[in-house]
């Protein structure tokens, strides 16, 4: 036997099972965008290196060491590793964003090479928003109501916290990098137990306030606060997102150490974490990005948006509720023995699919006895059985079997079979 061929390291098959929670959670993501008049785009999955090296920033975790890159006819791609950059990208590109606000969203496969573990992957997929053409902090605020209600529906609100912080301008974080690096140059001795964070003082001291270290973070309690360079435009959004989110019953918390990994973001930033998911606790991140679509060479442009992790989200729906109710595979599960029957349970089938289209009907088609298709159909997790045997054939009936209940089955005419199902599955 030849040697068989496995998955690439960090990337992910989804089985039938999993895909039926996938489903559900793409759906109600759709649906919830949808709620909130916002339209999807879709971009091609590998952009020009150069897209993220100027949208995402040279001096970020994905630009330094987490890109999947490589050439074709002398051009150097990149499999993406997060949506903002491609979805400015086409704005530009095709004028969606000229002198226009939009409201677009958009889902997928990310790509990271990144040390796999417990929701973090290689090839992950992220849902994402954008806000394009609103300077004031009402689409911030509308964002993170949006996030809310999905949280609500995915039955995950309880265990979500929402932080927040605001970053300010460029020309505030240039000031506050410059305090940042001068205090951490008299705490070189613990700098240095964190080669990340060491690392990060010369390229990008603000992620240095993201650090796990321990002994780092203790030190980082009396480091400058961003808060105090904080411009007045930047503090007016700030104060003006805050009110919205308290008269709206949205509970948050104010992170001065919340800066976020990329470079492009300005004024809001905020994360949706969670305790139940180990250190991966970051289900959903964004922030507003004013300066982006300018970077990329559009028109001055502001942006807000966020990306969620599906995978966590995935991870967090069947941890806090472990039973959670998809829908079914199979409805239906139509067996059948005997003289004729075949033929018969084929055409049953289909007028079912006709009459009733939303339900799911599958028809045995692997022979042997009852018993076997009804083994078949109790594996399925099938709601109903149809019979159809020699006799049902000749006197134009069907047996209805219910596989869950404690309802005795009964015989009825094929004639009524339609109606009899639409009460049925109606009462759900
Ligand atoms: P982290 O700090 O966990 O590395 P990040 O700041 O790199 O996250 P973003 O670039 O903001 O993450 O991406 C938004 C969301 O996408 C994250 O909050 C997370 O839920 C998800 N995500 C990011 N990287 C991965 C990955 N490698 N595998 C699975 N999900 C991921
Ligand atoms: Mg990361």
């Amino acid at each position: 036997m030849s040697k068989t061929i496995q998955a690439v390291r960090g990337m992910n098959d989804f089985s039938p099972n999993e895909t039926r929670l996938w489903q559900w959670l793409e759906q109600t993501i759709r649906e919830t965008f949808a709620g909130y008049g916002y339209s999807e785009v879709r971009s091609p999955i590998i952009e020009s290196t150069h897209l993220f090296k100027r949208g995402v920033g040279e001096a970020t975790d994905i630009v330094e060491k987490e890109m999947f890159t490589f050439a074709r006819d002398e051009e150097s791609l990149t499999l993406r590793p997060e949506g903002t950059a491609g979805c400015v990208r086409a704005a530009i590109e095709h004028g969606w964003i000229y002198n226009q606000e939009q409201r677009l969203w958009y889902i997928g496969p990310m790509f990271r090479y990144e040390r796999p573990q417990k929701g973090r992957y290689r090839q992950f997929h992220q849902a994402g928003v954008e806000i394009f053409g609103i300077a004031n902090a009402e689409a911030d605020a509308e964002l993170i109501l949006l996030t809310a209600r999905l949280w609500e529906k995915l039955g995950i609100r309880q265990h979500v916290k929402l932080q927040l912080n605001s970053i300010g301008d460029l020309e505030v974080r240039t000031r506050y990098r410059e305090a940042l690096v001068a205090f951490l140059q008299q705490h070189l001795d613990v700098l240095k137990q964190d080669p990340d964070s060491e690392r990060r003082l010369t390229t990008n001291p603000l992620r240095i306030l993201d650090t796990k270290h321990q002994v780092l973070q203790q030190v980082l309690n009396d480091a400058p606060k961003l808060h105090d360079f904080l411009d007045d435009e930047s503090k007016a959004h700030f104060n003006r997102l805050c009110e919205i989110l308290d008269a709206m019953g949205i509970a948050y918390e104010i992170n001065q150490k919340l800066v976020r990994g990329l470079d492009y973001y300005n004024k809001t930033v905020f994360e949706w974490v969670t305790d139940a998911l180990g250190a991966q606790g970051t289900v959903c991140g964004g922030g507003r990005y004013d300066g982006l679509v300018a970077q990329l060479g559009g028109h001055a442009t502001e942006g807000v948006g966020f990306a969620m992790g599906m995978e966590r989200l995935a991870l967090l729906v069947q941890e806090v509720n472990p039973t959670i109710a998809l829908p079914r595979a199979v409805d239906i599960y139509l067996v059948h023995s005997g003289e004729g029957a075949d033929l018969a349970a084929f055409r049953l089938a289909e007028t079912i699919r006709d009459a009733l289209p939303t339900l799911r009907v599958m028809l045995h088609t692997s022979g042997g006895n009852f018993k076997k298709q009804f083994k078949r159909a109790d594996k399925l997790g099938a709601k109903i059985a149809l019979v159809l045997g020699e006799s049902e054939v000749a006197d134009n009936t069907v047996v209805i079997k219910d596989l869950f209940g404690q309802s005795e089955q009964v015989t009825v005419a094929q004639s009524t079979l339609i109606n009899e199902l639409s009460d049925r599955f109606s009462q759900e």
